[in-house]
Parts: structure tokens; C-alpha cells; sequence
């Protein structure tokens, strides 16, 4: 049985208002246990970080940023430094969602600053890796999983890879209502978690490697309950408080 805790975590994109946030949140944190085994994260618009974190505070539901510059500060007209998300009561941040690498540019070099830099913080940055539906046709996925996590992952020391997270999200599998079966998650992210114990194995035994893709209250049992997914990064299926109480219960 891994000792890893598991970790679910909504990714509201570009949804919901201040108001709206509140409301999910003064409906959903009741809803949640106080002996839930699972660490939860909701991750809303910038705009709404600050009242989550404050609605949060007395919780077992932390909250994080879904992006974030490596700078401290700067001309960097429209963006948001760790240091800024830290005083917002944010603790943890996404980096490299398939969505910001391919409608904003996001690549492995802007990465590989982004991670120490949200590491230095004192943010627990969640890193998404993933193959896109052609790739794996192509038999690539294990190519492109290791070019994403090497080149990612490369200004982290071996000793602080455990503060990190990855998620494993194929990107045809992101929003489509095509889950990967369980027997297809397990197999990429045990090839993440061999990435990671090639280059310390401490590490790649403590590291905590989830996955999202279309993961619903209907499925999430039978993912979560493989010993090599140790969570889900939900997407559509967080915008509903019931529907996320019950993957975060899923995962308990
Ligand atoms: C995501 O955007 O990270 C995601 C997993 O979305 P969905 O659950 O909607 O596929």
C-alpha cells in the first residue's frame, strides 16, 4: 500500500465569478468529511484566489493558481509572480496544462524556470505532462512524457522532486468525455514515476503522480482505486460541488 496521499484537485479554467466561487465553496466545504484521506485543491480564476483562500482558511481544502510566472517582478505586462499568489493565501500552482501550452505558448523551457521558481516560493507547483491523441497513435506517448518531464522537471533538485506534483493528462482525453481506461493511466504514469526513480529513487517513490482527463464522479472510483494513480486533476466535472464531493469521497 503506498504511503503517498492522495490529492484531487478542480481545475476551474476560465470559470466562474467572485460570487459564484463563493457559492460553490459555501455549498461544497460541508459537504467534505473532516477524516477525508485525500488532500483536496481547488484551483480557480486568478480573480477569485483571495476570497477561496479566505473561505478555505479553517478547511482541510487548499487553493491554487492555474498559472504563474518565473519572475519575482517585472515588465511582464498581464502576468502574476508566485510571490503575489503566496500573499493572495494561494499554496500550490498548475503548470503546463495542455491548454496553456497550446492557446498561450507555454513551453518546456518557460517550465523549467516555472517549477523552481514555485518551489522557492513555497507553492506546490502541480505539473501537467501529456500526449496528444496523434502521439499515441504513433506509439510516441512514452517519448513525448519523458522530453515534457525531463525538460520540465531539469532546475529541480533530486531532493525537492517530492514537493512536486505531476499530473498525468493525455490531451484527448482533456474535456472530451474520453477517460483513459485505468489500465492506460497506470501504464503512462508508472513510466513518469521510472522517469523520476531513474534519477532518485527516494523520489520516485514519494513523488505523487495523478491523472486527469474526463474524470467524473462515475469513474473516479475505479481510477482512483489503482495503487499507481494517487489522484485526479478534475476539470469539468469540479464545476458542480455535488459531482466533486463525490471524487473527493471517491478518493477517501
Ligand atoms: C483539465 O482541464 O485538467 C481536465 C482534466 O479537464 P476535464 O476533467 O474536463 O477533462
Amino acid at each position: 500500500m503506498s504511503e503517498r496521499q492522495p490529492l484531487i484537485a478542480a481545475n476551474w479554467k476560465m470559470h466562474k465569478t467572485v460570487a459564484e466561487a463563493e457559492a460553490f465553496l459555501g455549498d461544497f466545504l460541508p459537504r467534505i468529511d473532516d477524516d477525508i484521506a485525500a488532500e483536496v485543491l481547488i484551483c480557480p480564476p486568478f480573480l477569485a484566489l483571495r476570497v477561496a483562500a479566505e473561505h478555505c482558511l479553517r478547511s482541510r481544502v487548499r487553493v491554487a493558481a492555474q498559472n504563474m510566472h518565473f519572475e519575482a517582478d517585472g515588465a511582464f505586462t498581464g502576468e502574476v509572480s508566485a510571490q503575489m499568489l503566496r500573499e493572495a493565501g494561494v499554496d500550490a500552482v498548475l503548470l503546463g496544462h495542455s491548454e496553456r501550452r497550446r492557446y498561450f505558448g507555454e513551453t518546456d523551457e518557460a517550465l523549467a524556470l516555472k517549477v523552481p521558481a514555485a518551489l522557492n516560493a513555497r507553492l506546490q507547483p502541480i505539473l501537467c505532462v501529456g500526449e496528444a491523441g496523434d502521439e499515441r497513435d504513433r506509439g510516441e506517448t512514452e517519448t513525448v512524457l519523458r522530453r515534457q518531464l525531463e525538460a520540465d522537471l531539469a532546475e529541480v533538485p533530486d531532493s525537492e522532486l517530492p514537493e512536486v506534483v505531476v499530473a498525468y493528462e493525455p490531451i484527448w482525453a482533456i474535456g472530451t468525455g474520453r477517460t483513459a481506461t485505468p489500465d492506460q493511466a497506470e501504464e503512462a504514469i508508472d513510466h513518469l514515476r521510472q522517469l523520476v526513480t531513474t534519477r532518485d529513487p527516494e523520489a520516485g517513490e514519494r513523488i505523487r503522480i495523478i491523472y486527469g482527463g474526463s474524470v467524473s464522479a462515475e469513474n473516479a472510483a475505479e481510477l482512483l482505486g489503482r495503487e499507481g494513480i494517487d489522484g485526479a486533476l478534475v476539470g469539468g466535472a469540479s464545476l458542480d460541488q455535488a459531482s466533486f464531493a463525490d471524487i473527493v469521497m471517491a478518493a477517501s
